[in-house]
């Protein structure tokens, strides 16, 4: 079977690189920030746009939602998330875990997998490596994520230790259950007769918490399976800004050349810009449309919250710098003014201009890499950021 991906880096500056990732739906220019579609779809911004104006090539869904509703089933009858959702750009999938092991009070841990009951109405289901694969495979997305322990942002090295050996241990599992899969046929996503007939792609995680020898350990495991790309997983769960700094600075540089490589999760503006100074190619995360529900805007000056009674009167764009049909065309005062009535169309712009946003803060990263000037766009932008000062939310 051909490989899954093919990947190319096409310009380093220091640590950072610029790249192209090839899946069997899309090509993708790395770094890459991937908007999340929890549901199977972006809270407030429609697929056209993200297609058609921004251009996003690749966004996340989570298996753990899609796992309670609509169901396994029903998305398998359906003929997968992309034919369910018409996304037919990358997904990638993460594998429930994540969530799983935030419901504290509503889980179970075994060496098998999890016992959980549903946030929703209390119902009990079972993950595994086995499970999530099987998930996975019925949503056809393109990139997969390994079924992994996810331990808390400040938990101890014994802890810690004793979570990425069962990490890898979940992460065989995983890889011996996916290949079983696609060799059943049981992959929605794949394209039959299409030049991009390929498997799905299937990512592992390191994990290590905050414990820089521990995450040497879980690379090295991790690598020695062998997957097509890798993650950082465990990061952003709590631990201090400088702790991600640092481990990110330590293990990303250390990761295969020769594959993407994926920051989970993660995380503001300013994290993006230190991720690819590290050596990252990949990110997701929900601020971009989570702040957008909740009137907060991230510009090239740093946040600003709309609600601010300064912008009543205000007929200037979110942010003067910014290209997207948002800044065309609607003032501040506008904005603030659907914002405070609850007029659903204020979290609808606000969140379409911060996707927008993160994704020509994309953009302009991978230009600045190729010129060889990602070190000079780096401290622009960082200090761009605290423009609005006190505005921050
Ligand atoms: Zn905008």
């Amino acid at each position: 079977m051909k490989s899954p991906i093919d990947w190319k880096i096409t310009a380093r500056d220091g640590e950072a690189r610029s790249g192209l990732l090839r899946t069997r739906r899309s090509e993708i220019e790395t770094p890459v920030f991937m908007p999340v579609g929890t549901q199977g779809a972006l809270k407030g911004v429609r697929f056209e746009w993200l297609e058609d104006e921004m251009d996003a090539r690749i966004i996340l869904a989570n298996t753990y939602h899609l796992f309670l509703r609509p169901g396994v089933e029903i998305i398998r009858d359906m003929g997968g998330l992309h034919r369910f959702s018409s996304w037919n750009r990358s997904l990638l999938t993460d594998s429930g875990g994540f969530q799983v092991f935030s419901l504290t009070d509503l889980r179970k841990l075994t060496e098998d997998g999890v016992d959980f009951r549903s946030h929703i109405d209390g119902t009990k289901y079972f993950l595994s490596p086995e499970v999530s694969m099987e998930i996975q495979a019925a949503l056809g997305s393109d990139i997969v994520m390994v079924f992994d322990e996810c331990p808390p942002g400040d938990a101890g090295f014994d802890a810690t230790r004793k979570s990425l050996e069962l990490t890898a241990r979940w992460a065989r599992r995983s890889k011996e259950r996916f290949h079983q899969l696609q060799s059943d046929g049981a992959d929605t996503g794949r394209r039959i007769g299409f030049e991009e007939d390929k498997r799905q792609a299937l990512f592992g995680i390191v994990q290590g918490a905050g414990h820089l020898d521990l995450r040497d350990e879980s690379l090295a495991r991790t690598v020695e399976i062998g997957f097509d790309g890798y993650a950082i997983g465990g990061l952003s769960v709590g631990e201090e800004k400088s702790v991600m700094y640092e481990v990110l600075d330590h293990l990303a540089p250390k990761m295969p050349d020769d594959a993407p490589r994926y920051l989970m999760g993660v995380g503001t503006p300013e994290d993006l810009i230190e991720g690819v100074n590290c050596g990252v190619d990949m990110f997701d995360c929900v601020i971009p449309t989570r702040n957008g529900r909740t009137g907060s805007a991230f510009t090239s000056r740093g946040k600003l919250n709309i609600r601010n009674a300064k912008f009543a009167r205000n007929d200037g764009p979110l942010d003067p710098d910014c290209p997207c049909s948002v800044c065309r065309r609607y003032s501040l005062g506008y904005l603030r003014h659907l914002y405070q009535v609850g007029e659903m169309n204020a979290a609808i712009l606000i969140s379409h201009h911060n996707v927008a946003f993160f994704l020509e803060t994309m953009r302009k990263v991978r230009s600045a890499i190729r010129a060889g000037e990602f070190q000079e766009f780096r401290r622009r932008f960082l200090a761009g950021l605290k423009e609005n000062g006190a505005e921050s939310v």
